[in-house]
């Protein structure tokens, strides 16, 4: 049973790149400056919530994926889950019924950027076409104005840091890193490293999208049900939130349906490619590391 205490404090006083100066967002004694809305807040990231529930967070990235999204929407529902969507705009466009489908399926959408792109690496207005990009393709497909940004890579700068808070955004890490973007990730492997770290709180990593996420699929069907047999609830980072006490600190903004934009019907012709073809095109690795 991992000690939450010293996690909880953590998670909840952390903030992107914290300055000393912001590193205690909750209590600043206020000396009532004039509106200044160039004093820009940080983003909060959040890694896990502190909760005695035995709840844990699922979260898929990379998506929509005409393939793969909607066997995990399939297992997700067969075993009353729900789960956070981390939707790429890129894909969004190529997919766009998917978006309508995973809400339907009573799922969450975040956003993971329009391209995909590393935050650290693009300037401030790169980064803001990423994030109100991501954003904009998926209330134009029909979905909800989105309120979770994940990182992609998990990297961010001081810029996208401060635009993400400015614009609302909580920022979604991950406190179980299933490893399995790697292409040598087997499901056995994503298996056990889920049961390994469950925990009450946590929030778990997945993708559903790009290539080859057989392993991820065959691991979720192992998982959701030995989960729920400890007796855990598999639920949205909404539904974290929502029976934490992170509310107590920071207050999300409602989760409004996105007004009553219709989704053209987009004409069949070939579709642009997806961001992976795009950015890599020899099918290399990426030289970073990690998820997201
Ligand atoms: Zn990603």
């Amino acid at each position: 049973m991992p000690d939450l205490r010293g996690a909880a404090l953590a998670v909840l006083t952390s903030v992107l790149f914290a300055t000393p100066s912001l590193a205690a967002p909750v209590k600043t004694p206020v000396p009532a400056p004039a509106p200044a809305p160039a004093v820009q807040r940080q983003a909060m990231l959040l890694k896990e919530v502190p909760t005695q529930e035995k709840l844990i967070a699922f979260t898929f990235d990379d998506g929509p994926n005409r393939r793969y999204t909607p066997q995990v929407l399939e297992l997700l529902q067969k075993y009353h889950a729900h789960a956070t969507f981390f939707l790429i705009g890129q894909e969004v466009v190529r997919f766009p019924e998917m978006v309508k489908k995973i809400e339907a399926a009573g799922m969450e959408i975040g956003n993971h950027g329009m391209n995909h792109k590393w935050l650290h690496k693009i300037t401030a207005d790169e980064i803001q076409k990423e994030i109100t990009g991501g954003s904009d393709a998926i209330t134009s497909a029909g979905g909800k104005k989105p309120y979770l940004y994940r990182l992609p890579g998990g990297f961010a700068s001081d810029d996208a840091s401060k635009l993400l808070g400015s614009l609302g955004y909580t920022v979604i890490g991950w406190s179980v890193d299933t490893r399995d973007w790697r292409m040598s990730a087997t499901a056995e492997g994503i298996e056990r490293i889920v049961m390994r770290d469950a925990a009450p709180g946590r929030i778990v990593i997945m993708h559903d999208g790009s290539v080859h996420r057989e392993g991820t699929i065959q691991a979720l069907s192992h998982v959701l049900p030995a989960l729920e047999g400890q007796g855990y609830k598999i639920v949205s980072i909404g539904e974290l939130l929502q029976k934490s006490s992170y509310q107590a600190l920071r207050k999300l903004p409602p989760q409004k349906p996105c007004g009553a934009k219709k989704v053209k019907s987009q004409p069949k012709k070939e579709r642009p490619k997806s961001f992976l073809e795009r950015l890599r095109p020899t099918g290399r690795k990426p030289s970073g590391r990690k998820a997201g």
